[in-house]
């Protein structure tokens, strides 16, 4: 039989283990690994139909971490002596004439269930005539085909969903690394810097939860931190609600979401945790968790772009307002509302900002100021660090009422800020110039009468805006 040729397409699956795809193409005689730089991914985009907006695909936190993550890549692999060979263009340019260029036989990518990766792996599919483009599925906990039911049937609610893939589908084992072959002599091209591709650096933030570095050696490192090193894990259900500090959660989406880290990967380190330390509510929470990123893939599979129109799957008729104002104040985290001004900040200083945070800043903009929430999903596409398609726009969809629940989602703000924050030190860490307040004043600033003011030194409209709208309690 001739030797067989293939090529690895990395996308966001950017680790060595547990890998289906490197596995699969492994197994040919040369591999060559590749990684395409796609210009468009960096550029700006516009959102939706007539009513459309504009806004940046991919921030200065992701792309840094991603660009790292590539490099890292790159280097395990050449301690395997294999490499990383990227190029810079459109895929469908980009893989076909290398395919043409080392004869190969196969194309090997994992696929995502979300229409632009879909759109992508079609066009590619398109351009490689008769080499086969071959899909696998790795990025999930479950396996599609070990679901107890199809995805057109799945639950559109949670509950339903973990009830099932608890009772009826087991999480499969992780692919070690597979031995590589050798490589195809191809230039390998060199790994971009966020400034390449066009993208400011952003300072980092000694304030920030974590510093972020993406590869898979600091997946793995961070993996080994919060299980074994810092024993974390012991005390996640407790402390996931929390909102400062590097261990109240595992922090671990950036690293899943560009595919540094396997979802399985974590789930056996969990089971070897549970048997060597303890096993309790905080190890099962932690799963639960990764089955809420797992129903989010699989409801994407189910609805597709449905997800992205203004009433969600839901198809409800809402009519959102568009108060570019309020809009821009909630961006730059200024809309006086402290809670939600600190979340905004964090989230544009660092990239992350906790799940509780999360809640809030978007309840903030689809309950209370009623703007469209895609605009808000939207921007938190350009900064988050840990950006999903199907995590983002599914939770934002929830929040807004227009998602994956038929319940009232929207949070009060004030309350959550008063029961998660009662000691205004997460808002005081974000919004230094509240430090004098005392808690109860720090999260309603408005209150302050203007002798208040001149105690504290905090002059409202100067020194911190008045609020962009009443959510109740008094004014200032
Ligand atoms: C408006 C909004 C937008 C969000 N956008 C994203 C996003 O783009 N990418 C993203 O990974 N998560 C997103 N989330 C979910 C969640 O906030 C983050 O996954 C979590 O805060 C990441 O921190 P962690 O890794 O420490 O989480 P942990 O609490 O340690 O959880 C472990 C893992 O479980 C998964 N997970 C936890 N909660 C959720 C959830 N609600 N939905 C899906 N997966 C979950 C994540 O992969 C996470 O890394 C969003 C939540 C909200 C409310």
């Amino acid at each position: 039989m001739d030797s067989e040729t293939t090529l690895l397409w990395l996308r966001r699956d950017l680790r060595l283990h547990d890998n289906p795809a490197l596995v699969a193409a492994a197994s040919a005689d040369r591999l060559l690994p590749v990684y395409v730089v796609d210009p468009s991914r960096y550029d700006a985009a516009a959102f939706g139909g007539p009513d459309s907006f504009v806004f940046e695909k991919t921030g200065g936190h992701r792309t840094a971490f991603r660009c790292a993550a590539v490099g890292d890549l790159r280097e395990r692999l050449r301690a395997q002596e294999s490499d990383l060979v990227v190029r810079t263009g459109e895929p469908s340019a980009v893989l076909p004439e290398l395919a043409a260029s080392v004869d190969a036989d196969a194309v090997h990518v994992h696929t995502k269930p979300t229409p632009e990766e879909q759109a992508s792996e079609r066009r590619v599919a398109d351009g490689l005539g008769d080499v086969p483009l071959v899909r696998h599925w790795g990025h999930t906990l479950y396996h599609p085909d070990d679901l107890p039911e199809e995805i057109d049937e799945i639950a559109d609610t949670y509950t339903p969903f973990r009830e099932h893939v608890e009772s009826a589908a087991t999480v499969r084992d992780p692919y070690p690394t597979p031995d590589l072959p050798t490589r195809p002599a191809v230039d390998p091209g060199s790994v971009p810097s966020p400034a390449d591709l066009g993208i400011e650096e952003l300072p980092t933030d000694d304030r920030a939860a974590l510093d972020f570095e993406g590869g898979e050696t600091t997946a793995l490192e961070r993996l080994e931190a919060y299980l074994w090193e810092t024993d974390s894990l012991r005390e996640y259900k407790e402390t996931r609600n929390g909102l400062l500090g590097r261990d109240f959660s595992s922090k671990f989406s950036p690293w899943l979401n560009e595919g540094c880290l396997s979802p399985r990967r974590v789930s056996a380190a969990v089971d070897r945790y549970e048997k060597r330390r303890v096993a309790n509510d905080s190890t099962y929470w932690l799963r639960f968790e990764l089955i809420w990123r797992d129903f989010f893939q699989f409801q994407f599979a189910k609805h597709g772009a449905q997800f992205f129109a203004p009433g969600g799957i839901r198809e409800r008729d809402i009519d959102w307002t568009d108060d570019t104002t309020a809009f821009e104040r909630w961006k730059r985290g200024e809309t006086g509302i402290p809670f939600v001004d600190a979340a905004m900040r964090e989230l544009n200083r660092t990239g992350y900002i906790s799940n509780r945070a999360r809640q809030n800043a978007a309840s903030f903009l689809a309950n209370d100021l009623r703007i469209d929430w895609r605009k808000g999903a939207a921007y938190f596409e350009t900064q988050l660090v840990d950006y999903d398609p199907a995590s983002n726009y599914g939770n934002w969809a929830y929040i807004a009422g227009v998602g994956n629940d038929s319940r009232n989602r929207s949070f009060d703000v004030l309350g959550q800020a008063k029961r998660y924050d009662s000691e205004a030190a997460y808002v005081s860490h974000w919004l230094p110039e509240l430090d004098a307040l005392p808690p109860a004043a720090a999260h309603e600033p408005w209150q302050l009468t203007p002798a208040d003011q001149a105690e504290y030194g905090v002059e409202l409209g100067v020194d911190y805006p008045r609020p962009v709208v009443d959510l109740g309690g008094g004014s200032g």
